[in-house]
This record gives C-alpha cells, structure tokens and sequence, in this order.
C-alpha cells in the first residue's frame, strides 16, 4: 500500500479507533468559538497569542513554536524539508522503528525519501542498538513517537540523547510527542542542549480538539527554519487559533480527562485477563490488545454492535493486535460489554 487508507468516516457508533478523546473538547472552547466575530473570520488569522499561550503551556519561548493544521501538518513539512533530495543528489533516508505511526511512512515516500525501517522486539521495548546501527551519512530524519501508537511504549530519554548525538549533522531527530500528556514524560526541557531534535505536539489527543486541527513543532528556531518555509503561511485557521487559547485555560478539563484514561486502561487491562486476551501496559490513550485468532471475530463483531476498534494486524510485530481507545470510563465499559458479548457468543 503505497498511501494512506483513511480510516472510513464512521460517526454513528463510538469511536474507540482513532485515539481521540470521545469526551471532546472543553466547554470553554465551545464559548470561544461561539464568541468569534465576523471580522476576524474576515481576515487572515493572526497567530502571536495563540503561540505565546502554547509556549507558555510547554515552557519555552515563542520562537521554539511553529503552529500547525495539526501535527499531521508539521510532520508532513518536516520530510520534505529534510527528505527531498537535491538534484543528482543521493536518496536521503529517515529511520522509522515500528511499528510506528504510518504516517512516517507515507509522507518519507511523499518526500522523495527512502524508508529504513528497525524491526520490533517482541516485547516492543526501544530497539536502540537497532536504530544506531542503520543511522548512517544519508540519515536525514530519525522518527520516533514517545509513548509510541500503536503499542503505547515509552521511548526511554536515554535513548532520545544517544540517537541525537550519533546522526549526522544535517539530521533531525523528530520526536512525536501526540500522547505525551497521558505518560508526563516530555523531551522538550532537553531541546536546548540538543538543537537538532524537534518534537511535534498536538491538540487532536488529549484536548480533545482533533476537529479543528492544530499541532505544533518544538525547536531550536534555525534548525526549524527550513521545515517553515515549507508550510503553508495560513495554514491553521481563526477558529483552531481561538480554541487552543481556550483549551489551554481549562487544564481542569485535560486533567479530568487524564483520569478517565487512567481508570479506563486499568479496566480494559482487567478485561483482557479475564477474557484470555493479551495486552502491552500503556502510557498512553489506548491499548494494543492481543487478541490472536480472534481479532477478526471481535473487530467485526464490535463494529456490528457500533464500537469501532483499530485492527493492527498488518503492522510489523502486530499480528493479531486490536487497538483500542481508552478514554471516557462509561465509553470503556460499553467496549468491555461488546467485548464480552462477541467473544463468549464465539466460544
Ligand atoms: N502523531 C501521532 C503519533 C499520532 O498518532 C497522530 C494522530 N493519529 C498524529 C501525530 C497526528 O495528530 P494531528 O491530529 O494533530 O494531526
């Protein structure tokens, strides 16, 4: 598969297959947008309030931040501006551990780049040795997701520095920090002792405003600069510039959700032991479940009943895995209900 499949447009049923917040976002955000003035939907948008309140929010000036259409967005900027190779240049290669966010994937293709891929652990834990030894002169990005989708594993810091002090010069190392809110664990205090990484963040996950598309990068600004030129200068709009605002003054809400995620994988872990089913402890949003040959059975099963889950089969390392969105309690014990429904009507 040589591009994206988007996942169908299934909005009648609950969600638990895309890692969103099914809650949604933060009634101050409704406010907000219901406050926008027919001006400012006039003119192009302005961005320095909304950058500074995402430098504030992850402690860092405001030219560190580049806003985005989501982190889709800046991820998509940051392969062509480090993957497009020069004329008669050689192909440059970004280094994917997977399995991984495929979108790494599909957008080093994009990019005119090629994909180095550092296969998995059974366990899934960081395959560092793995990456350094494929790390090479044509290495232009190294892309790794802390905790990681699908499986939820932490990315150990560790590993983060010894991979930005082995790449080349012109490398980058991206790290995806879309779930990072969920394991408290951040590179972001580190970004100034290693310029050459950037991490991504967004507000899709657990701000619950993956609708309005908004992201950003993360980084030292030269080393930011040519990834910039390379995203539309409009590119987030009014409305998602408004929101984030909003959204940022609200932590009760995120840490309200936070709970709910946390209480929600305990009881989705407590129902794999009982139902037979493997799983990965998670620090983030969801869950990868080993259901082997039964993944067919329960994914179908759960969609006929309206739970939409994320099969995962087809990602390396992930034969018979399920991924499953672990956000809202009440949306957890609907899935755990489904759950046992289809696999005791199986047996
Ligand atoms: N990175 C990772 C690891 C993700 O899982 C996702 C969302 N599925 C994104 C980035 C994209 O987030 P956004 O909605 O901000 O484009």
């Amino acid at each position: 598969m040589s591009h994206y499949q988007k996942p169908p447009e299934l909005y009648d049923g609950l969600r638990l297959h895309q890692n969103e917040n099914t809650g949604g976002c933060s009634p101050k955000v409704l406010e907000a947008l219901a406050n926008l003035r027919a001006d400012q939907i006039g003119f192009y948008p302005p961005y320095a309030e909304a950058t500074a309140a995402v430098a504030k929010y992850l402690g860092v000036s405001t030219d560190r931040i580049t806003l985005t259409n989501g982190l889709d967005e800046g991820i998509m900027a940051l392969s062509v501006a480090c993957l497009q190779p020069s004329v008669a240049g050689p192909v440059l290669e970004a280094v994917v551990p997977e399995p991984a966010f495929e979108i790494f994937r599909f957008d080093t293709a994009v990019a005119g780049g090629r994909l180095v891929q550092v296969m998995p652990r059974p366990d899934f834990a960081f395959p560092l040795d793995d990456v350094l030894k494929v790390v090479r002169t044509r290495t232009r990005v190294v892309f790794l997701t802390n905790p990681n989708n699908p499986t939820g594993v932490g990315v150990p810091l560790e590993a983060i520095r010894a991979i930005a002090k082995a790449v080349p010069s012109r490398a980058v190392v991206f790290v995806d920090e879309a779930y990072a809110e969920f394991a408290g664990v951040s590179f972001i205090p580190e970004l100034e002792s290693y310029p050459n990484v950037i991490v991504g963040r967004t507000f899709s996950k657990a701000f619950g405003l993956a609708g309005l598309r908004i992201g950003c990068l993360v980084g030292a600004p030269d080393v930011m600069d040519p990834i910039r030129r390379a995203i539309p200068v409009y590119s987030v709009n009014i409305a998602a510039a408004v929101a984030v605002q909003a959204a940022l003054q609200d932590l009760d809400h995120l840490n309200g959700y936070l709970q709910q995620v946390k209480a929600s994988k305990s009881l989705l872990y407590d129902a794999c032991d009982r139902l037979g089913l493997t799983y990965v402890k998670s620090s983030s949003n969801f869950v990868l479940v080993g259901a082997g040959d039964r993944t067919d059975a329960l994914v179908k099963g759960a969609f006929a009943r309206g739970v939409y889950l994320r099969d995962r089969s087809t990602e390396p390392g992930c034969a018979g895995c399920i991924r499953i969105g672990a956000g809202i309690v009440e949306h957890t014990a609907r899935c755990i209900a489904v759950m046992d429904e289809v696999l005791c009507a199986a047996r």
